[in-house]
């Protein structure tokens, strides 16, 4: 796993992009030419589990798909946004909205239209396949690329740091 200095401990709210982060850069497109979602199934327990420890979690997507907000709704996420062209604005109004510090928040995004976003954000985390502008500009770069495992690596780590992975047996349940 990738390490990071930050002091994941301090982090209470995780931010995440679809396309190139939930799921991969590359994806199968429908015979209408609209580009489909996949999602990993890894990452789906870790997303339901940091809800239930009590992490905030958003989505901030320029994306507009059903498929999206159906998945991530029923995985507990309290904010999903799609359809967004300024993401730093979203983010400023969800992190006033929820009374977010910078130190506690975490943006992950792999491409130049998440870059002013991740700079909101004290924690900025890129996948290992994200643009090279936004690999330089991000404080942890996953060793999951996009789509295979991005949001498991970094919660588990979040939630590893907080004494809060594997520490109950409703770990075993969904
Ligand atoms: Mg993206």
């Amino acid at each position: 796993m990738s390490k990071t200095s930050y002091d994941l401990s301090t982090i209470n709210a995780v931010v995440f992009d679809i396309d190139g982060v939930l799921s991969p850069s590359t994806v199968p497109m429908s015979t209408d030419g609209v580009p489909m979602r996949m999602a990993n199934i890894k990452d789906g327990y870790a997303l339901q589990l940091a809800v239930r420890k009590g992490i905030r979690l958003a989505i901030i997507s320029g994306a507009a798909t059903e498929a999206v907000e159906k998945r991530y709704s029923a995985l507990g996420f309290h904010d999903i946004y799609l359809g967004i062209s300024d993401k730093a604005a979203c983010m400023r109004q969800w992190m006033e909205d929820n009374n977010l510090t910078v130190s506690e928040t975490a943006y992950v995004g792999d491409d130049i239209p998440d870059m002013p976003a991740m700079r909101m954000a004290g924690l900025a985390v890129a996948p290992a396949d994200a643009a090279i502008e936004v690999k330089r500009l991000a404080s942890y770069i996953t060793v999951a690329e996009g789509g295979h495992g991005v949001a498991r690596e970094l919660l588990e780590q979040i939630l590893r740091a907080q004494g809060k992975w594997m520490d109950s047996k409703e770990v075993y349940s969904w």
